[in-house]
C-alpha cells in the first residue's frame, strides 16, 4: 500500500491512469446501482399490479355473485336459474381461488411492517375479518344455489345475508385494502423517485468531482505542457532557422524558401523574384583590427541596417561570415531592384561607429531575377554568385545584375583553373632570370627571378597572362614554391661553378605572405638547394603592403629581415605606399616602376618624380633600384639622378636558366659610369 501511494506521489503517469480508472469505476458503480434499483421497481410494479387486479377482481366477482343471487330469485324459468346458477358457480369459483392466493400471501407477510400488519389485520381480525367473510360469502352463496331449484324459500335466506356480507364487509374491507395497496405504491414510487433522484445528484457530484479534481488541473497542466511544447517547439524551429548573432534568417531558410520559390511559381513568368548575394568587401580587416566582438557588432549592425532597406519586400538572410542573401519576392520590375540596390549600397557603406571605433565597410552585391536568369535554385545561385564576383572584380562597394556572358568568363575561369593545376604537375610553370647591376662597380648585385608559363598549346605565357587568374584562385603560393625550387637549384648550380649572381630576387605576392610560414618554408627551401638567406631578397609590390596593413603582413615583412632576407618595395610610385610604409623600417631598398623610366630623358615630369623618389630613398638611408630601362638615356638620366642599380632590357632581358648562366658568367664587370654608350645597350628578345 505504501509502495503504491509512493508510486502515486512520484509518477505522475501512474497518477493519470489511477484517477481515470477510479472515476471510471465510480461511474459504473453509479449506474449499476441505478439499474438495479430501476430493475427492482419495475418488479415491484409489476406485482403490484398483479395484486391490484386480483382485488379488483375479488371486487367485482363478490358483487356479481350477489347480483346473480338476485337474478336467479327473480328467474321465471328453471331454465333460466338453472343457467343463472351456472354463471354464479363459475364466479364464486374464480372468486374463491383469487381470494385464497391473495389471503395465503397476506397470511405469509411478515407482521412486523406497518402496511403488512393492517393488511393482516383487515384479514384475519376484527372487525373485518374479510377472509372469513368472503368465505362465508362463497358458503351462503353455495348454499343459495344448492336450494334454489327445490325450495327457493329457503335459497331467500341466505340471499339476505349474502348481500349484507357483500355491501357492508367485504366490499368496504376491499376497498380498504386497494387504498392501503394504492398507499404503498405511492409510497414506494416515491421512495424509487427519491433513490434515482439520489444516484442523479450523486452522478453529478461525482462528475463535479472528476471535473473538478481530475480533468481541470489535468486539462490545465496538459494545456501548459503543450504550451510549453509548442514554444520549444517555436523556439527550436527559429533556431533553426534563424542566425544566432544578426537574427536574420540563415542559409537553411534562405535555400528551403528559394527552392519552394523556384518550385512553385516556374510557371508565372513575369512575376519577378530577385536574389541578392551580398559579401562585405574588406570584413576581414575589420575582424583583424578591431577583433571578433566588434566585427560581430559590425555584423548586427550591418543586419539591422539591410533589415531596415529590406523591410517587407523581401528576406534578408546571413549565409555565414559576411556573406548575406536578401531574396526579394515581392518586386515587379527591376527598376525596383535597382532602386533597392542602391538603397542597401547607401546604407551599408555609411561609416559606423563601435565603441568609439570608427569604421566603414564596403558591400559588393550580385544580382539575379527568377525566372529569367535561372529557373531552379542552383541556377539562381550560380547566377547571383557570378554577378557578386563581377561586382567585386569592378571595384567592389557595388552592385552588378547578372548577364549570361558571366558564365562563359567563369567557365573560362574554371577552364584556367584546371589547366593552372595540371600546369603545376606538370611543372609547367618555370623561371627565367633578369640581372642587376651596380653601375659604378659593374658588379652584379642581384637577379630576378620571374615566371613563364610554357603552356603546351598556347607557347609561353608571361605573367600578365595568368597571374591574376591564378591570384583569385588561390594558386599563388603553389606556382611561387614551383617556380623558387628551380630557380634556387639553378642558382645553387651558379654556385657551384663560380659564377657570381649577388643576390636571387624572389617576387612575394599578396597571398604568400599572408600564408602562415610559407617565408620560413621558402628559406628552408633555398637553404636545402644550398643557398643562404643572404642571398635572397625579397620583392613586395606596394599593393600588397597597402592592402595587408595588418599584422600578418606585417610580421611575415619582419620575417624576413630577420632572416637575413634583404626586402624591397617593388613597382614604387603605381600604389599608394605612403611616407609611412618607407619610413618604418620595413625595406632595405626601393625600386622604381618602369613607367617612370620610359622615356625618362624625354619627361619632365617623370624626372621629377624619380628624382624626388631617388633624393627620398636616400634620405631615409634605402638604396634604389631602377627597371626597365631600354635605352642608354634613360641610363645616362638615371645616372645623372644618382641612381646607380640597374634592371632592365638595356642591360639584359628575362633569360632561361642556361642562357642567364652564360649571361652572367661572361658579364664584362666594368663600371658603367662613363662607359661608352654602344657598349651598354645589350638589350635583346624578352624570354
Ligand atoms: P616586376 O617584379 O616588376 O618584374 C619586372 C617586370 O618588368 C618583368 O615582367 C620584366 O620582364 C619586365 N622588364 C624588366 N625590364 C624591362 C624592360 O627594359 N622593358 C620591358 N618592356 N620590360 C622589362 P614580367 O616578367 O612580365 O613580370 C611582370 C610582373 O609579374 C612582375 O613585375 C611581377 O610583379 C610579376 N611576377 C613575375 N614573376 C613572378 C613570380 O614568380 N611571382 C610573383 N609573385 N610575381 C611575379
Ligand atoms: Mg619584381
Ligand atoms: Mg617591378
Amino acid at each position: 500500500m505504501n509502495s503504491l501511494l509512493s508510486k502515486i506521489r512520484r509518477d505522475p503517469q501512474f497518477r493519470i491512469q489511477i484517477a481515470y480508472r477510479t472515476a471510471l469505476l465510480s461511474m459504473m458503480a453509479l449506474l449499476w446501482a441505478s439499474f438495479l434499483i430501476l430493475t427492482f421497481a419495475m418488479n415491484r410494479g409489476q406485482s403490484e399490479s398483479a395484486v391490484f387486479q386480483d382485488i379488483a377482481k375479488q371486487r367485482m366477482l363478490s358483487q356479481r355473485v350477489v347480483l346473480l343471487g338476485q337474478l336467479a330469485l327473480r328467474a321465471t324459468s328453471d331454465e333460466q336459474k338453472s343457467e343463472i346458477l351456472v354463471l354464479m358457480g363459475e364466479s364464486l369459483a374464480e372468486l374463491k381461488s383469487a381470494h385464497t392466493d391473495l389471503a395465503k400471501l397476506i397470511g405469509s407477510l411478515d407482521t412486523k411492517g406497518a402496511v403488512a400488519e393492517t393488511l393482516h389485520d383487515v384479514y384475519f381480525s376484527n372487525p373485518t375479518q374479510l377472509d372469513l367473510r368472503m368465505r362465508s360469502l362463497v358458503t351462503n352463496a353455495n348454499r343459495f344455489s344448492t336450494f334454489l331449484m327445490n325450495s327457493p324459500d329457503v335459497a331467500v335466506l341466505y340471499l339476505g345475508p349474502m348481500e349484507e356480507l357483500a355491501s357492508s364487509v367485504i366490499l368496504p374491507a376491499l376497498d380498504r385494502v386497494i387504498s392501503i395497496h394504492n398507499g404503498v405504491s405511492q409510497r414506494s414510487a416515491a421512495m424509487t423517485k427519491y433513490v434515482h433522484l439520489a444516484l442523479l445528484i450523486l452522478s453529478l457530484a461525482l462528475l463535479i468531482v472528476i471535473w473538478r479534481f481530475l480533468f481541470k488541473p489535468l486539462a490545465a497542466k496538459i494545456g501548459m505542457r503543450t504550451m510549453q511544447l509548442q514554444v520549444a517547439h517555436d523556439n527550436l524551429q527559429y533556431a533553426v532557422l534563424h542566425d544566432s548573432l544578426t537574427g536574420l534568417a540563415n542559409r537553411e531558410y534562405a535555400m528551403t524558401k528559394l527552392q519552394s520559390i523556384t518550385e512553385s511559381s516556374v510557371e508565372e513568368s513575369p512575376i519577378k523574384v530577385a536574389i541578392f548575394h551580398l559579401d562585405l568587401d574588406n570584413f576581414k580587416s575589420v575582424n583583424d583590427t578591431y577583433g571578433h566582438t566588434n566585427g560581430d557588432r559590425l555584423l548586427e549592425l550591418v543586419a539591422n541596417r539591410m533589415q531596415a532597406v529590406v523591410g517587407n519586400n523581401g528576406t534578408a538572410c546571413r549565409l555565414n561570415g559576411d556573406e548575406f542573401l536578401i531574396i526579394l519576392d515581392t518586386i515587379s520590375a527591376s527598376e525596383t531592384v535597382s532602386g533597392i540596390a542602391g538603397n542597401l549600397l547607401c546604407a551599408l557603406n555609411k561609416p559606423t561607429n563601435i565603441d568609439g571605433l570608427f569604421t566603414q565597410v564596403q558591400t559588393s552585391i550580385g544580382i539575379a531575377l527568377f525566372p529569367d536568369d535561372g529557373k531552379t535554385r542552383k541556377d539562381l545561385l550560380v547566377a547571383a554568385d557570378l554577378a557578386l564576383y563581377e561586382a567585386k572584380n569592378t571595384g567592389k562597394g557595388t552592385y552588378k545584375f547578372f548577364q549570361p556572358k558571366m558564365i562563359i568568363k567563369y567557365n573560362q575561369t574554371k577552364t584556367l583553373e584546371q589547366e593552372i593545376d595540371r600546369a603545376i604537375e606538370e611543372r609547367q610553370f618555370q623561371p627565367v632570370f633578369q640581372p642587376q647591376i651596380n653601375a659604378t662597380s659593374g658588379a652584379i648585385i642581384g637577379v630576378e627571378v620571374l615566371v613563364r608559363w610554357h603552356h603546351p598549346e598556347r607557347g609561353i605565357l608571361l605573367p600578365a597572362e595568368f597571374l591574376d587568374a591564378a591570384a583569385s584562385l588561390g594558386k599563388m603560393t603553389q606556382i611561387t614554391r614551383l617556380v623558387l625550387e628551380q630557380a634556387f637549384e639553378t642558382a645553387a648550380h651558379w654556385l657551384e661553378n663560380g659564377t657570381e649572381f649577388g643576390r636571387i630576387g624572389i617576387n612575394f605576392s599578396n597571398q604568400d605572405l599572408l600564408l602562415h610560414g610559407f617565408v620560413d618554408e621558402i628559406a628552408a627551401i633555398a637553404e636545402a638547394s644550398g643557398l643562404t638567406c643572404e642571398r635572397l631578397s625579397a620583392e613586395i609590390v606596394e599593393s600588397v603592403v597597402i592592402n595587408n596593413d595588418d599584422t600578418q603582413c606585417m610580421a611575415a615583412l619582419m620575417r624576413l629581415r630577420e632572416l637575413g632576407i634583404k626586402v624591397e618595395i617593388d613597382d614604387f610610385g603605381t600604389g599608394f605606399a605612403t611616407m609611412v610604409h618607407l619610413n618604418r623600417k620595413l625595406f632595405d631598398r626601393v625600386k622604381i616602376d618602369r613607367q617612370f623610366i620610359t622615356n625618362l630623358d624625354q619627361s619632365e615630369r617623370n624626372l621629377i618624380i624619380v628624382d624626388s623618389i631617388i633624393r627620398l630613398s636616400t634620405a631615409l638611408g634605402l638604396s634604389v633600384i631602377a627597371e626597365g630601362m631600354e635605352r642608354q638615356e634613360e641610363i645616362d638620366t638615371l645616372l645623372e639622378l644618382g641612381c646607380v642599380e640597374f634592371q632592365g632590357n638595356a642591360i639584359a632581358p628575362p633569360m632561361p636558366a642556361n642562357i642567364a648562366g652564360k649571361w652572367l658568367k661572361a658579364h664584362n664587370k666594368t663600371p658603367l659610369l662613363g662607359r661608352p654608350s654602344n657598349e651598354t645597350a645589350t638589350a635583346s628578345t624578352t624570354h
